[in-house]
């Protein structure tokens, strides 16, 4: 259930009503708007006389959540999440996010190249994979801490955040230290006891959609996370696998204004892996801020086509300069800053 509070509900209206909740057995989760504080109220609701709330000092309105998300859906934000981040960043407002950097750290040499080169054209964010989950074991599958520990360097070094992948609850403590945001991969979207735990920290997390998933699915495994507390997910949209067969992946664009209207949390995509191919990186990553998207994510190399991982999709440095000057026109169009 939602209970909307009136604009001018004092803080002792809210916690009568906190408690009312409580009282019957429902979990309470609450968020405070610039205009009004909304509380979702998730547990046994089926049989409950919602009046009896509706009739409380304070209360706006009161409805039943249909959708079997409760905390990702629009209701629970109206105006949106905006996702703020230890150095004042943000994901989700007027301003899209640049989250960029090599598929895997591979060495020192690598990635602080790569820092280098997203704080002059983008600023903000630097990926890297230090954990790769490869389709194939025999494959590079990362450097470990040791990688991470370049990166943190690298992004501290020209003041970026550092964006990386956790595959296994076991990782995360290990990683607190070194990332301001995890990535849940999308092969990971339905490992649904790692997203528990990732629910119980406090550091935004960016959870890509499976490749087979649907929205609804996205947004029930945001909702794991979301149940445990931590208010700060990010939808990444990837692309999905489809029967076509000319690009890795089917870049569902159309998600993006899906999920804005569905959810209040940003949606980032993320064309690199939506196409698979370099040379249509930069249409995809277009489409996808005139789309709506908050932020994008972007494979790039200095030496893209001997990236250990992901080349084929991944852009040079001089290209991704050029993307970001593009993307500036796109986004001022779409009355954004980029
Ligand atoms: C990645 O970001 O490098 C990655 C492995 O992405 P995905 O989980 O979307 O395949
Ligand atoms: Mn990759």
């Amino acid at each position: 259930m939602i209970v909307a509070m009136q604009e001018k509900a004092t803080e002792e209206q809210i916690d009568a009503v906190i408690g009312a909740m409580e009282e019957v057995g429902v979990n309470v989760h609450r968020t405070t708007g610039a205009m009004q504080t909304i509380l979702a109220g998730v547990g046994p609701t089926a049989g409950l006389d919602l009046s009896k709330f509706e009739m409380l000092p304070g209360v706006l309105h009161v409805h039943r959540i249909s959708a079997p998300y409760k905390l990702a859906g629009r209701a629970f934000r109206p105006e949106g999440t905006v996702v703020e981040f230890s150095n004042g960043a943000t994901i989700g407002g007027r301003h899209v996010a640049v989250i960029a950097g090599p598929c895997a750290i591979e060495s020192r040499d690598q990635i602080f190249a790569i820092a280098k080169c997203v704080r002059s054209a983008s600023g903000g964010f630097l990926r890297g994979g230090a954990f790769k989950p490869r389709s194939s074991p025999y494959s590079f599958q990362g450097l470990g801490i040791p990688g991470l520990e370049l990166m943190r360097e690298a992004a501290s070094a020209n003041g970026l955040l550092v964006v990386s992948e956790v595959m296994e609850i076991a990782q995360i403590e290990q990683m607190l230290p070194y990332v301001d945001c995890f990535q849940v991969g999308a092969r990971n979207m339905q490992n649904f006891n790692l997203l528990r735990e990732l629910g119980l920290i406090r550091k935004p997390i960016l959870l890509k959609r499976g490749i087979a998933a649907t929205i609804e699915e996205l947004l029930l495994s945001s909702e794991y996370i979301l149940s445990g507390g931590n208010y700060d997910v990010i939808l990444c949209e990837r692309g999905i696998r489809t029967y076509e067969t000319a690009t890795r992946n089917t870049m569902d664009i159309a998600a993006i204004p899906v999920i804005k209207k569905l959810s209040h949390l940003p949606i980032v995509a993320d064309p690199s892996h939506g196409t698979g191919r370099r040379d249509m990186v930069p249409a995809m990553a277009k489409a996808a801020v005139a789309a709506g998207a908050d932020a994008l994510i972007v494979e790039i190399h200095p030496n893209a086509d001997k990236a250990v991982s992901d080349a084929a999709q991944t852009l040079y440095l001089n290209q991704f300069e050029k993307l970001v000057g593009e993307l500036r026109v796109i986004a001022e169009a779409v009355g954004r800053t980029l």
